[in-house]
């Protein structure tokens, strides 16, 4: 599950991460009085504020909906376009996102950044950091990544020069250390007060991680903003926030299912989730309807090995009702790129019968134009395979498959 920049920002700040304060707004009209708040705050009627949209997609400022602003004629019309315009970035579908929260934001400055011996920043360049914590599966830690060129480019960086990226594994049940931390922060550079600062927000980034069951937590960009008296340092800010929530752990936090946004989430699969079944959409055009996680990995696989793709994983679980069998179905007929359905069932506490009745009601409810081929064995197979020959002529594509590899060769072949 993930959320947006302006919930992430309230998380990260009630761990203690220092973030500029912000209002979400969802209509343009609202621009002005946020903007003002902002004003106030800062003393000063051209304070710097930051307009960004709110989608579950990264590379906003690339595309244009980040923008920052001086007063609220600015804010107004930066509002009023990016909630008339879709946002396309690398990270989001080709015809883009719609985009209908924003959040209004404090801006802050941001630092330059000149290197020892330097008299002045190479290229404008301003102090903008990565952090970030996740779950490595090839050492099975958790680890936090961290490098000194963040902002924007992170991705290009990542990619060209994976040396400017530095991994630190989290200890399985200790977590990340003080030391850690320390290590990191001066090799990221950081400086006098700045280095404490730094320190900070890892451990606390670590202890959210941690605390809110996240498979992501990342910064980007984490910044250094230029001295004043009071800091001469600078202040080490969060201003971007992106995270990712492991849906099994879900259950245990009603603040995040609270802000669940489901506008921005596959149709299907929160349509699939609202029925209690486990739904992926994929790329390939056999649509799968499997009872199981192992079987319905197994049953991709030997697509595969048939030289199918399937187009989505779905598992019915072990108790599903004729009703969420049905709309199962439903929804793998309603992606126009499946061109073949296999149904492999395995019945133990899962009935044949009821997923033959699910097979004949999404028959009457939606017809299959496309070719379906099914599989069943175990509880019930055999009222199962009687409900599904009465229904015969009202399914003309259906084949029945005598195993997994005779129905993976019928499908494959179905589809050409
Ligand atoms: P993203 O492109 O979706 O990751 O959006 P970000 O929130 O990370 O913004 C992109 C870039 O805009 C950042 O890397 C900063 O360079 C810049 N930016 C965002 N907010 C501010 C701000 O308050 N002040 C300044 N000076 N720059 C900002
Ligand atoms: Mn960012």
């Amino acid at each position: 599950m993930k959320i947006h920049e302006y919930q992430a920002r309230g998380l990260l700040a009630s761990f203690g991460i220092p973030v500029p304060a912000g209002d979400m707004i969802q209509n343009a009209d609202d621009a002005r009085g946020a903007y003002e708040r902002i004003a106030q705050a800062a003393g000063s009627p051209t304070a710097l504020a930051v307009v960004k949209a709110q989608v579950h997609a990264g590379g906003r400022g690339k595309a244009g909906f980040v923008k920052l602003v001086r007063s609220a004629a600015e804010a107004t019309e930066a509002a009023k376009f990016m909630l008339s315009n879709r946002m396309v970035s690398p990270q989001t579908p080709a015809e883009g996102l719609e985009v209908t929260k924003l959040l209004i934001a404090q801006g802050v400055d941001i630092a330059d950044r000149i290197e020892p011996g330097a008299k002045s920043a190479k290229n404008g360049t301003k102090e903008e950091f990565y952090l970030a914590i996740t779950t490595d599966r090839k050492s099975r830690r958790n680890i936090m990544i961290a490098s000194r060129e963040g902002g924007v480019e992170i991705e290009t960086i990542a990619h060209d020069r994976p040396e400017a990226i530095i991994k630190t594994a989290l200890h399985p049940v200790a977590g990340l250390q003080a030391h850690q931390a320390r290590t990191v922060a001066f090799q990221l550079g950081f400086k006098g007060k700045q280095v404490n600062q730094a320190v900070q927000v890892m451990m606390n980034l670590a202890k959210l991680f941690v605390a809110k069951d996240c498979s992501l937590a990342e910064i980007n960009p984490l910044i250094i903003t230029p001295p004043t008296a009071d800091h001469p340092d600078g202040r080490v800010m969060a201003i971007d926030a992106k995270f990712d929530f492991d849906d099994n752990g879900t259950f245990r936090h009603a603040d995040l299912l609270a802000m669940a946004d489901t506008t921005e989430e596959n149709a299907a699969e929160v349509k699939a989730h609202q029925y209690g079944l486990s739904y992926v959409a994929l790329d390939g055009n056999i649509g799968c309807l499997v009872n199981g996680a192992g079987l319905a990995m197994s049953t991709m696989d030997i697509i595969k090995l048939h030289g199918g793709e399937p187009a989505n994983f779905l598992d019915v679980g072990g108790s599903a009702s004729e009703e969420a069998v049905t709309e199962a179905f439903k929804i793998i007929l309603s992606d126009d790129r499946v061109k073949g359905v296999m149904v492999n069932i395995f019945g133990g506490i899962m009935k044949c019968d009821v997923i033959a009745q699910g097979i004949v009601n999404a028959a009457k409810q939606v017809g299959f134009k496309v070719p379906l081929v099914v599989r069943l064995e175990g509880t019930n197979v055999d009222a199962g395979r009687k409900l599904l020959e009465a229904a015969r002529s009202e399914i003309p594509t259906m084949q029945p498959a005598t195993d997994l590899t005779d129905a993976a060769e019928k499908v494959c072949a179905a589809v050409g």
